[in-house]
């Protein structure tokens, strides 16, 4: 084995949780390699994501823009048209800018980027193939960061044309005439959200009672109605048991709680019920490392594994499947290996739905809060009674934070508005840093923001909001 071969941490996944890992792990001193056997690093969130259906999601929100309220503040554009090819072209440069971002970073940073797919072999040893041979590279330790990949339902088999998984509903060429997805969740209400801007007609069918489940049920309420308006719609309580495709479509039949059927025809059907846990091919089996009931790897508080010198982070073990609880693990279990004080704040994770309005959330919700039995202060400021969303024509929302009815403590802030997802990062780090309602009410917010709804819902927990 030469030295070149020879490393302190061999990580295999270069998506956020792995990549992240690796740039930490550069930064302390750790010879590092990092191994992906896709075309391009950055793992999902780069490549078939969090990037490119933000991209869309722009995009798309741009063109229901120029539709709907352009002529409302005096811009005349003409007749507006919609270059689908240039969009999909668009997205992808997104992407390439960014994988290619991270081969820089990495190589900046001194980590060896190795193309090829990884397998445990043997004490300390990982073995890499490609079209070029087969490597073997040794390590002190190896971090498994192999992410995630789309639940396929044994009734609604993936094939790439008519019954699609997320990555081929970011890659649509033509605009379908209907789109039918199941599931409400954060990646089909995103996707659904992205094709109805642009003209399909979206239906959405979700088990469960309502849209986003395990999200705060009002605030998802407030959503569901924005969406609605939007025309998407939505069948709850319902499953769709099985689908047959043909030349013009895939018709879907969907059964109701109640046990009554009926079918649905559409021109596509996205399933989007949520992922796995991936490790394929990395011979965990064979190496004894544990899994849970899910597939996914056990590991302990410092992501060890019950394999010395095996550590593992991201999708591929428990907890919520998001690039920066992956990332976040990434950078407290090389930490940790490097003797430093690694955590990961878990209460602390937001979560967002990137519709319009988005919807992120941190913390408990109501019904989180209540099943735990702690007792809460809600304090409830809508976006209509904002100066800054009437002047950005934004007034859909609003900010809900609950506190801890003792101590005051925030115990979980939800967002429905425009700007959530960068508004929530204000109350993460209130979160994070332990503060009550009273703390975020008498810090200063400038004005007119839209962030002055968080310091009015902090009031209105000690019922003192001024502006409504
Ligand atoms: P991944 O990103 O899945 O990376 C794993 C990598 O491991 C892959 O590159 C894979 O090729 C590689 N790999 C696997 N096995 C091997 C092997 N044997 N050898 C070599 N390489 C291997 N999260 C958010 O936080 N915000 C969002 O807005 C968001 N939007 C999303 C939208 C969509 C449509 C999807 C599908 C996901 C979205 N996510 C979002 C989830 C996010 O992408 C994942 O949580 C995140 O990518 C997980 O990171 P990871 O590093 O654990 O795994």
């Amino acid at each position: 084995m030469s030295e070149q071969d020879s490393f302190d941490l061999v990580i295999i996944g270069a998506g956020p949780g792995g990549y992240v890992a690796a740039l930490r792990a550069a930064q302390l001193g750790l010879r590092t390699a990092c191994i992906d056997k896709g075309p391009a690093l950055g793992g999902t969130c780069l490549n078939i994501g969090c990037i490119p259906s933000k991209a869309l999601l722009n995009s798309s929100e741009l063109y229901t823009r120029a539709s709907n309220e352009f002529k409302a503040h005096g811009i005349g554009i003409g007749e507006l048209s919609l270059d689908l090819a240039t969009m999909m072209k668009r997205k992808d440069r997104v992407v390439t800018t960014l994988t290619r971002g991270i081969a820089g970073l990495l190589k900046k940073a001194g980590v060896e980027s190795v193309t090829g797919a990884a397998r445990l072999a043997g004490e300390g040893r990982v073995e890499v193939e490609s079209e070029s041979g087969s490597r073997t590279l040794t390590a002190k330790n190896i971090l498994i960061a192999s992410g995630s990949v789309p639940i396929e339902l044994p009734s609604l088999p993936f094939d790439g044309k008519r019954i699609l998984d997320s990555t081929a509903a970011l890659a649509l060429d033509y605009v379908p005439a209907k789109l039918l997805v199941v599931g409400a969740g954060a990646i089909g209400l995103e996707l659904g959200s992205v094709w109805a801007r642009l003209g399909t007609e979206v239906t959405v069918v979700e088990l469960t009672a309502g849209i986003t489940p395990g999200m705060d049920v009002a605030m998802a309420k407030l959503l569901q109605k924005s969406l609605k308006k939007q025309g998407l719609q939505f069948h709850f309580e319902t499953s769709v048991e099985s689908a047959t495709t043909d030349e013009s479509g895939v018709t879907g039949t969907l059964k109701a709680k109640d046990g009554t059927t009926s079918e649905l025809t559409a021109d596509v059907m996205l399933v989007a019920v949520g992922r796995r846990a991936f490790a394929e091919g990395l011979g965990l089996d064979k190496a004894g490392i544990a899994t849970d009931d899910r597939g996914r790897i056990v590991v302990d508080e410092q992501f060890r594994t019950n394999m010395p010198g095996v550590l593992a982070i991201g999708d591929v073990i428990a907890g919520p499947m998001l690039a920066h609880k992956a990332e976040e693990e990434g950078t407290a279990c090389v930490e940790l290996l490097a003797g430093k004080a690694g955590h990961v704040g878990y209460e602390t994770i937001p979560a967002i739905v990137y519709t319009h309005p988005e919807f992120a959330a941190v913390g408990l919700s109501s019904e989180q809060a209540a099943a735990k039995g702690i007792e809460v202060k809600e304090g409830i400021f809508p976006f209509a009674a904002n100066g800054r969303a009437k002047t950005m024509g934004e007034t859909e929302g609003a900010v809900k934070i609950l506190a801890d009815a003792t101590t005051d403590r925030i115990v979980g802030v939800h967002i429905v508005g425009a700007g959530a997802s960068d508004l929530i990062a204000e109350a993460t780090v209130a979160m994070e840093m332990g503060a009550s309602a009273e703390d975020v009410a008498r810090s200063v917010h400038a004005h007119p923001t839209l962030a002055e709804s968080v310091k009015e819902a902090a009031m209105a927990v000690d019922g003192r909001a001024l502006h409504m």
